[in-house]
């Protein structure tokens, strides 16, 4: 099969990409910036031949619609996100998120592809009703708020996705709760795992948004692209939206004191930890999530994939990469002499 990937060297499509070629398949990615995460793919002679990347964006129509016709299955991943860029550049999110995902969905239409649309857990905003179910009601904030530019900038996305699937697209709509694992972005940068690692690395103290109450489910990133290829393979998941994640509900400060003890530290000196309030983190234009937690009994029954990896194994697994990787070394390096 040859699956082409949008946004296949981030995080979750660089993991994607090596599962589909592990499984024997070929690989097409288009992202705007080719990462450390996909170039091992080129040189490894059991993918020889089956991986391409191409520089681009997905505003380019031209190009999408060249490499769609090459592809039997497509995957749309690109996106602008990050809390930072919610509240720096909410154009670029706007336009790369709505834009993008309709010049996706034409070009897939236009070469009978299916297409599996990477859609987001800040869909449900922040409605009350957990674990949330993927046909309920969704609770923003008001527009003056750039954080939800994210959630409204998806949910039109997955309006274009149903939008075409009237056309008689073949279109799957996925949720991800909170992805986390080796090859996360970059420390001290974008997700809260990522910020607690590079404190943890340079031996500070993490800090946690006001008291940590707020819950999130962990899901870890095996998991997810198992359920993701499913999205894309089952053939009852088309025209179904699916919630990837996991059942297990996790404060903020019980996952500090997992990476502090992954870390030899002590999880109850208080030492270890700093409360901030909300605003001094992200300022103004930004309202936290309290609850964020999924149902998944659809990711399980119809795409038949069970959470296998507990929150202590994943952050395990995700600290050990972090802590003996030489690119996520040499900035906690430059930071320490920087300080001396
Ligand atoms: N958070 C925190 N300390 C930090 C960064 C984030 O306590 O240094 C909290 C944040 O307030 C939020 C949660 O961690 O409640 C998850 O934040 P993240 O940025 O990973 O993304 P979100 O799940 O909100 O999209």
């Amino acid at each position: 099969m040859r699956v082409l990937i949008t946004g296949g060297t981030g995080f979750i499509g660089s993991h994607l990409a090596q599962a589909f070629l592990e499984r024997g398949d070929s690989v097409l990615v288009i992202d705007t910036a080719s990462t450390a995460k996909v170039l091992d793919f080129r040189n490894n002679p059991a993918y020889a031949g089956r991986f391409q990347y191409v520089k681009g964006s997905v505003l380019d129509y031209t190009l999408l619609d060249g490499m769609m016709r090459k592809a039997d299955l497509c995957y749309h991943l690109a996106a602008v996100v990050g809390v930072e860029h919610y509240v720096d550049d909410p154009f670029g999110v706007l336009d790369v998120n709505i834009n993008g995902t309709q010049n996706v969905l034409r070009a897939a239409f236009h070469n009978d592809t299916k297409v599996v649309f990477s859609s987001t857990s800040e869909i449900y905003g922040k409605s009350t009703k957990v674990p949330f179910k993927e046909y309920e009601e969704r609770v923003l904030g008001p527009t003056s708020i750039d954080r939800w530019c994210y959630s409204t900038s998806k949910a039109a996305g997955e309006h274009f996705a149903f939008a075409y699937a009237k056309f008689g697209l073949p279109v799957v709509i996925l949720r991800y709760f909170n992805v986390y694992g080796p090859k996360l972005d970059k420390i001290d940068r974008g997700r809260v795992l990522t910020i607690f690692m590079g404190q943890l690395l340079r031996g500070e103290p993490l800090t946690i948004v006001n008291e940590g109450r707020q819950t999130r489910a962990f899901t870890y990133v095996d998991d997810a692209i198992r359920a993701t290829m499913a999205c894309g393979l089952v053939e009852q998941a088309v025209g179904g939206i699916f919630n990837i994640g996991t059942d297990r509900e996790t404060t903020i400060l019980e996952l500090a004191k997992v990476m502090l003890k992954e870390f030899g530290k002590n999880p109850e000196d208080p030492k270890n930890i700093v409360f901030k309030k909300q605003e001094e983190v992200y300022g103004k234009s930004y309202q936290d999530i309290d609850r964020r937690v999924p149902d998944v009994t659809r990711m399980k029954t119809i795409l038949n994939v069970q959470p296998q990896i507990s929150l202590e194994e994943g952050v395990h697994k995700t600290c050990e990469w972090f802590k003996r990787t030489e690119n996520f070394r040499e900035p906690y390096a430059a930071a320490a002499l920087e300080k001396k």
